[in-house]
């Protein structure tokens, strides 16, 4: 891990607004922060139509219309998608999701109804890595989607997937720091590379990850590995697959 006092990340790539409606802020009120704080590239993530207070589909249709920078942030428009079974299907298909720009896939207990054994569970997220369109695993650390890690993590790095560590995750949900001391030493232990998001869904906790910067020093977790102290990186990653023009 650097050795610098303090961790920022510097790209916050799952976060929510007030299209989502336990969501308190709005995409210029989360830019804002995210200026403030030193993000200088915000990911806007809302949820997938699987969950209960999901915007309507048009949201997503509509993200041509939004400005590529905010004040000095720079902005990419995305969704937080629900897999919805142990067969690793979202609940928006390729169309939808090519109106996306970055697309975090995420378990939720609210939207599934089968029964969520390990086997189960990994069976999802493996059947989940063949779809091109996902960038990063949301959240892998929730007690109610156990999974097998090491091979399912190992899986994520061959897909090119990117492991998240949650910030909201780590603070609200129980048991998600004890798996995440295990999940994030098994990323360092295979190289696998991981982003840190707040999953903020106030515009005061953008930015802001203390609970995962102490879970990376105790781990002596590698720098290289973490793409949100690299904004670039990210951006490179959805330039590649989208074609998004982050210089105009
Ligand atoms: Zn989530
Ligand atoms: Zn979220």
């Amino acid at each position: 891990m650097m050795q610098t006092e303090h961790f920022q990340i510097r790209a916050d790539v799952h976060t929510h607004t007030v299209a989502s409606t336990h969501a308190y802020s709005t995409i210029n009120e989360m830019a804002a922060a995210a200026e403030q704080t030193g993000v200088s590239l915000l990911g806007i993530t809302d949820h997938g139509f699987g969950a209960p207070d999901a915007p309507h589909r048009w949201h997503f249709h509509n993200y041509k219309i939004l400005p590529r920078r905010i004040g000095n942030v720079t902005m990419l428009y995305g969704v937080e998608a629900n897999i919805m079974d142990e067969f690793g299907t979202l609940d928006m298909n390729e169309k939808e999701l090519s109106f996306c720009e970055w697309v975090v896939a995420s378990y939720h207990t609210a939207c599934v109804t089968f029964e969520r054994t390990p086997e189960k569970v990994s069976q999802g997220y493996r059947m989940l890595c063949d779809n091109p369109a996902v960038d990063v695993i949301g959240h892998p650390t929730t007690a109610m989607f156990p999974f097998d890690y090491e091979p399912v993590l190992k899986l994520f790095k061959e897909a090119g997937k990117l492991v998240e560590l949650n910030e909201s995750s780590l603070v609200w949900k129980p048991g998600a720091l004890e798996n995440a001391k295990t999940v994030y030493a098994l990323c360092k232990k295979y190289e696998i590379p991981i982003v840190v998001n707040t999953d903020a869904h106030y515009s005061g906790l953008v930015g802001k990850t203390p609970v995962a910067e102490q879970l990376l020093r105790d781990l002596d977790f590698p720098a290289k590995l973490i793409y949100s102290l690299e904004p670039e990186r990210i951006m490179e990653l959805a330039a590649a697959k989208r074609g998004i023009r982050f210089t105009e």
